[in-house]
């Protein structure tokens, strides 16, 4: 199968009327970024630098990121780069790293909030990611953010790190600035960031469990609590509206993006850009350009209506039956 979807890799990204799609790859370890390009991609909508940490036994040092960011955007070959800056805490526990024991750690020092918490290795990140942005197109995002201050506080230590390469003569490149989009707080209150912003991406899997109040890890509540539930598709919508009110762009980053069954909705609800696990890129752009824009659009519409789980899903179903 993976051989037969190859004749889709250079097709351009877009339906059959004409409505263009951005395409890009999540990536989460490094043997992730050849796969890229093999499946053609337009870029890295996500690249999850925590794996840097996963396996290390000490922080990789700024000279150690600035280069495997540059390796990134080389085999790249001029398409964008989005490194999401580290996602620590949560699940996530580096030992080399100071982490507090906490009761709740989802709901604890994670994303931004570690990273405002230790500024030398955020500041560290920036500086390596602002010089690779001398050798490409680089975007620095930033994980669970949900309110202003915490942006106010990332530029002052942004400020810090180009000022720091400026003494020690170092040059470094313009890189545009987004949060992922994962927590209610940072839906309601993109008004007071988005001035503050180039992009957004949905993280679609936080800001699923974050909503619903429901444990992504717990199996026993994937069933019930999925993100194709109306409270999560309101707030992707209201994204999406905010977003386009101030002219940001805006993505999908979350594993709702990789399924192609779920492709006419997002893009039905307005997305022209999402970020997608490159083992199914190519599914879901043969969903993209078998498809009709204006039908993503009445279908996106329909299933707004929708109030019950069972009914998005058998929506859904019947559209890409219809499909065949
Ligand atoms: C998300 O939360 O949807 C996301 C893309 O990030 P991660 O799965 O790495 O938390
Ligand atoms: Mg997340």
């Amino acid at each position: 199968r993976r051989q037969a979807l190859m004749i889709y890799k250079d097709k351009p990204s877009q339906t059959r009327d004409g409505h263009k799609v951005t395409l890009l790859a999540n990536v989460g370890n490094l043997s992730e970024i050849s796969h890229v390009t093999d499946v053609g991609a337009q870029g890295i909508g996500l690249f999850r630098t925590e794996f840097l940490l996963m396996n290390a036994k000490a922080l990789p040092d700024e000279h150690q990121q600035y280069k495997l960011y540059c390796d990134a955007l080389h085999s790249l070959q001029g398409e964008v780069l989005t490194i999401r800056t580290f996602d620590i805490g949560a699940d996530k526990e580096i030992p080399f790293l100071p982490q507090n024991n906490e009761d709740n750690p989802a709901l604890g020092i994670r994303g931004i909030r570690y990273s405002l918490a230790h500024p030398e290795t955020f500041i560290t990140q920036v500086k390596a990611a602002l010089r690779a942005a001398n050798h490409g197109q680089v975007r620095l995002m930033f994980p669970m953010v949900s309110q202003v201050e915490e942006l106010d506080a990332a530029f002052l230590l942004i400020e810090r790190a180009k000022s720091e390469l400026n003494e020690q003569e170092k040059g470094f490149g313009a890189l545009s600035y987004g949060i992922v989009v994962e927590t209610p707080a940072a839906v309601l209150n993109l008004p007071s960031m988005l001035p503050l912003l180039d992009f957004v991406s949905i993280g679609t899997n936080d800001l699923t469990q974050y909503t619903l109040a429901a444990d992504r890890t717990n199996p026993h509540l994937a069933k019930q609590y999925p993100p194709l539930s109306p409270a999560v598709i309101q707030l992707i919508a209201l994204t999406i509206s905010h977003c386009k009110h101030t002219h940001v762009s805006v993505s999908l980053c979350g594993e709702l993006g990789s399924d192609p069954q779920v492709l006419p909705l997002l893009v039905g609800l307005g997305l022209d850009e999402l970020s997608i696990n490159p083992a199914n890129l190519l599914d879901v752009k043969v969903a993209l350009i078998e498809g009709n824009y204006t039908h993503f659009v009445n279908h996106a519409q329909h299933i707004a209506l929708l109030t019950r789980i069972t009914d998005i899903r058998e929506a859904i179903n019947a559209f890409s039956l219809d499909c065949d």
